[in-house]
């Protein structure tokens, strides 16, 4: 199997961004092959970066065992949790004062204002309690079970609620505008309403999202003290010089919000590459709890990586 030259021949910088929050499963194992593959046809780096925020559900064990499948189907990284490298840490966990950084920019430039809706208040704005943005977990399950993939790793669009009335979310010299931290209430990211976010995907066809319609005010720090998977991402694309991001078709409208952050903290773009998403058998979109396409399983079973990666199971956008 060839590996990635030792000295990268070209500024391509890729990245592969598991979170530990349960076993891999067959879909992470292509996503991440592509990720591996483009890099290596690109002369480029690839670096590993361990997204593991949601301290209820990510589990050191998991993060060791995505590290371990991930090595056994034969994906090598140059920087990483176990390897280090220059743009370290490579857990996000770790890389709290960069988020914060960010977090306190997008404030003063007037991006963001608190929204202190309770789950139920959003659940009663929607009029639909099983897509409330915060409980993501049991909601997925919901929406699976519904057949809705569209509502997927997706937050509903937010009704606007606490949304200030100015473009400018909080005036200049207003006492939150000078806050030095989140402090226990949700910052959500106001969009610009109406103007359509364009953009050219590497596999797929180009893709245009209109703000506050296809998505709204989004989620940048949770009340819990978490920021969310938009920040977090951008933040560290940027600080670790990803030039291209490869991942599952599941996050296209993600890229649309991120585009905008990127925007507004004044940080380039990288190219976007998303993978078609594997389904199992009953269209259903492979979750966390698919164990018997666990990777763990698949391989106990005595299947090999080549088994893996080119298993006849459907694939669906
Ligand atoms: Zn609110």
């Amino acid at each position: 199997m060839a590996s990635l030259a030792p000295t990268p021949t070209s500024n391509y910088r890729g990245r592969i961004a598991p979170s530990p929050t349960g076993y891999l499963h067959v879909g992470h194992a292509r996503t991440f092959w592509t990720a591996w593959q483009r890099a290596r046809d690109a002369g480029g780096a690839l670096v590993m970066r361990m997204e593991d925020l949601d301290p209820d559900r990510s589990k050191r064990l998991y993060a060791e065992a995505a590290m371990e499948d991930l090595r056994w189907l034969g994906i090598r990284w140059l920087e990483g949790p176990d390897k280090g490298g220059p743009f370290g840490p490579y857990v996000q966990s770790r890389r709290r004062s960069f988020y914060l950084a960010a977090w306190r920019r997008l404030l003063k430039l007037g991006y963001l204002f608190p929204c202190r809706c309770s789950r139920k208040d959003l659940a009663t704005a929607l009029g639909a309690p099983h897509e409330s943005t915060e409980a993501a977990g049991q909601a997925t399950g919901q929406a699976q079970a519904a057949g809705k993939l569209e509502a997927l790793d997706d937050e509903p669009v937010y009704p606007g609620t606490c949304r200030p009335l100015q473009a400018s979310a909080l005036q200049p010299g207003s006492a939150a505008r000078e806050l030095a931290a989140p402090n226990g209430c949700n910052w959500r990211f106001r969009v610009p309403d109406g103007e359509a976010i364009e953009f050219v995907d590497q596999k797929l066809e180009p893709q245009r999202f209109v703000a506050g319609v296809d998505f709204g005010d989004f989620l940048v720090w949770r009340r819990d003290g978490v920021p969310s998977y938009q920040l977090a991402c951008v933040v560290d694309d940027a600080a670790m010089g990803i030039t291209e991001v490869v991942r599952g078709a599941d996050l296209l409208k993600s890229t649309a919000r991120q585009i905008l952050l990127n925007r507004a903290l004044g940080l380039r773009d990288p190219a976007w590459c998303h993978c078609p998403l594997v389904v199992d058998h009953n269209g259903r979109r492979l979750a966390k709890r698919h164990e018997a396409l666990s990777l763990r399983t698949l391989r106990q079973r005595g299947l090999t990586p080549m088994n893996i990666l080119s298993a006849e199971l459907p694939v669906a956008v």
